[in-house]
């Protein structure tokens, strides 16, 4: 194996360290522990586990985590009363609404009633509009953490070519934003693009959030690319695997992230690290 590993499990937890560092300074300074809400509706078991892994993380650090566990039933105006009662509440810094919803509930209305200033998910209008204007607040988590990945690397970013396989709202399009923000050449690919092999081939830099378990092949990537897998797909066996082949790529690329332990643990790490930078400034609100 040629490539060098992110190791997105060591890099989290030191995030998680300079984030209790954060809290600590805080409580010293007499002000409180930032609060997170956490509304989960419904009991999709795959949201279960995040929900408690942001909820231990929370613990770990010192953040306060208050727990909202709807029915599946629940109504989108009684969600959306919720969210006005935690906008109001001054002891809470972060509203998170684990996605996805029950299909009777309208994600963007949701998205769009959390206070931006308290949106640690980073997926309001207002907070990817500033990110497009290159004035970044609240940044979306997933992004985010990658980027804390490639900098880790010591990777010179600026002037690199980096193609993103997949545009959704809540990974492919922010990581463009944030990689042309970083001075990279950005190609996003989707389902309709053309030849995506042919845009693998001229790639230094690669983020796979697709979905799709090992579509990316190493023979189709530029020797010493950099790869961030943000695919998390359960095989039959029950084993997790990401979006691009490992074992191939691995041959081929100057650094990757493996599946499990690269891009996941920094999507929980960046969610507290958000909670804190929001908690920091409602101080000096
Ligand atoms: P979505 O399903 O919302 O988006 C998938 C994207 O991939 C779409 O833009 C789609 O194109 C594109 N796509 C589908 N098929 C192809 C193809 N054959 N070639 C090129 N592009 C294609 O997924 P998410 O962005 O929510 O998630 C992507 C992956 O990342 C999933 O495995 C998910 O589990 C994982 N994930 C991991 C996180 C983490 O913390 N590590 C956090 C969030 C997600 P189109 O737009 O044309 O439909």
């Amino acid at each position: 194996m040629s490539a060098q590993i992110i190791d997105g499990k060591a890099i989290a937890a030191q995030l998680r360290q300079d984030i209790r560092g954060r809290v600590e300074a805080r409580l010293a300074n007499g002000l409180r522990a930032p609060g997170l809400a956490v509304i989960l509706v419904g009991e999709n078991p795959a949201s279960q586990v995040y929900v408690g892994s942001k909820r231990k993380g929370c613990e770990e650090c010192g953040i306060l985590s208050l727990s909202h566990d709807l029915p599946a039933e629940t109504t989108q105006q009684a969600l959306l009363a919720l969210i006005d009662e935690l906008n109001a509440d001054p002891t809470v810094d972060g509203i998170l609404v684990q996605l996805p919803l029950p299909a009777h509930i309208e994600v963007e209305t949701v998205i769009e009633r959390i206070h931006p200033d308290k949106d640690v998910d980073g997926f309001h209008p207002y907070n990817i509009g500033r990110l497009t204007l290159q004035m970044p607040t609240l940044r979306p988590c997933t992004p985010r953490g990658s980027m804390t990945l490639l900098q880790s690397t010591g990777v010179e970013l600026k002037g690199l070519d980096a193609v993103i396989v997949g545009a959704s709202n809540i990974v492919g399009r922010p990581m463009a934003l944030e990689l042309l923000m970083a001075g990279c050449t950005v190609t996003v690919c989707h389902s309709k693009t053309r030849d995506l092999q042919q845009k693998l081939a001229q790639a230094d830099l690669v983020v796979a959030a697709v979905g799709r378990p090992e579509m990316i092949k190493g023979e189709w990537l530029k020797t010493g690319a950099i790869v961030i897998d943000v695919g998390i797909n359960r095989l039959e066996s029950g084993k997790l695997v990401g979006d691009v082949e490992f074992a191939s790529a691995s041959q081929v690329a100057g650094w990757i992230t493996p599946v499990p332990g690269g891009v996941g643990p920094m999507t929980v790490a960046t969610l507290l690290q958000n909670t804190v930078d929001a908690a920091e400034r409602h101080d000096h609100a």
